[in-house]
């Protein structure tokens, strides 16, 4: 996974404004935010796609739903609200190719 920017982010090989790291995750904020508040919730692991989520992963996307939750909660974007987004490869608009779901919020999104 040596070429993986999220690995990179990981292992602290390439610099990221991180406000959320545990075991299993990493929570940075997106380079190019599309929100007031724009960040981004990996698990540590390299899962290419949301495809590639296999059945011994579900424990740790569960997980990664609680972890969203204490970042919103973190960030105080909870109460009003937020949106978590997934793209799934080409279609979904995929540039990174390490399961990432997005946080925005912030502010009222446009729908
Ligand atoms: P995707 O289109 O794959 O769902 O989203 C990838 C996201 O990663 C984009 O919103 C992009 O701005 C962000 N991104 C790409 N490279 C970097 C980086 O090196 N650092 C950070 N913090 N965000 C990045
Ligand atoms: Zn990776």
């Amino acid at each position: 996974m040596n070429d993986c920017i999220f690995c990179k982010i990981v292992d602290g090989q390439i610099p990221a404004n991180k406000v959320y790291e545990d075991e299993n995750f990493v929570a940075f904020h997106d380079i190019h935010p599309k929100a007031k508040v724009h960040v981004l919730v990996i698990p540590k692991k390299h899962i290419p796609t949301f495809m590639d989520v296999q059945e011994e992963d579900l424990p740790l996307i569960g997980q990664l739903h609680q972890t969203i939750q204490k970042i919103a909660n973190q960030l105080r974007i909870a109460e009003n609200g937020f949106r978590v987004v997934n793209n799934c490869r080409d279609h979904g608009g995929q540039e990174v190719f390490h399961i990432h779901y997005h946080v925005l919020g912030g502010e009222k999104l446009p729908v």
